[in-house]
């Protein structure tokens, strides 16, 4: 699990562009069938986009969703004693953050929970906090190699590529038929440059994945 506290939820979100020029978004995330395999690593692995520090003080101002996550996870000592039992996440983790400008992969702080049992099953299930129970949540989540999610992720980060295609075509099929080249072809006070401001500022939360290649 990784990027808890990043905001990913736009990255659960289903866009498009209405022939009216109105961006239109579906918040329900796509259903994600079970394919766990019960190999406990991500439970011994979570790490989040925030620092360890900055995780604290959000629990302690009250936000919910760290204090949930800190209900569970535990930080390990060091990144060495992280690597002694989750080598290849911790491998991979570091990787994306080496990639990203705004992590510092010598400050990530890798957790475990102490409720997975040996068997790889979780001790708390129906308490689990939430961050569990939507895991992986999207194609993005770096969940540990191997991960029975694996497809499933592919195939969500190829959806959500058609996605942002879609919206890009589709805009440049409103900038083609437009009659004044300024202006939605059927809805004047919609002006093109409006329209592409309000495509681009949607698909950001994509861009560190490459959306403007896409
Ligand atoms: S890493 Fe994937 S397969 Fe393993 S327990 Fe976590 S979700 Fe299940
Ligand atoms: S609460 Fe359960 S699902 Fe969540 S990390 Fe712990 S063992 Fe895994």
């Amino acid at each position: 699990m990784f990027n808890f506290y990043e905001d990913s939820t736009p990255l659960a979100t289903t866009v498009s562009l209405s022939e009216t020029g109105e961006l239109i978004e579906t918040a329900a995330p796509p259903p994600i069938p079970d394919l766990c395999h019960k190999c406990g690593r991500c439970c011994k692995s979570a790490t989040t986009f925030h620092q360890h520090e900055k995780v604290t003080a959000l629990a302690a101002e009250g936000d919910f969703e760290a204090q949930e996550f800190l209900r569970v996870f535990k930080p390990y000592p060091s990144i060495e004693a992280a690597r002694a039992v989750v080598p290849e996440q911790v491998e991979q983790v570091l990787e994306v953050a080496n990639r990203r400008d705004d992590m510092d992969a010598e400050k990530v702080t890798f957790y475990y929970c102490d409720h997975v049992t040996p068997e790889g099953l979780c001790g708390i299930y129906e308490t689990r906090p939430r961050c569990c129970k939507d895991a992986p949540s999207h194609g993005w989540a770096a969940m540990p190699p191997g991960c029975g999610f694996d497809g499933w992720q592919f195939l969500d980060r190829e959806r959500q590529k058609r996605m942002i295609r879609d919206l890009k075509s589709q805009a440049h099929i409103l900038a083609a038929a437009s009659l004044d080249g300024v202006t939605h072809p059927t809805r004047h006070d919609v002006s093109l440059e409006a329209l592409e401001k309000s495509i681009d500022e949607k698909i950001k939360p994509w861009k560190r994945f490459g959306a403007e290649f896409w």
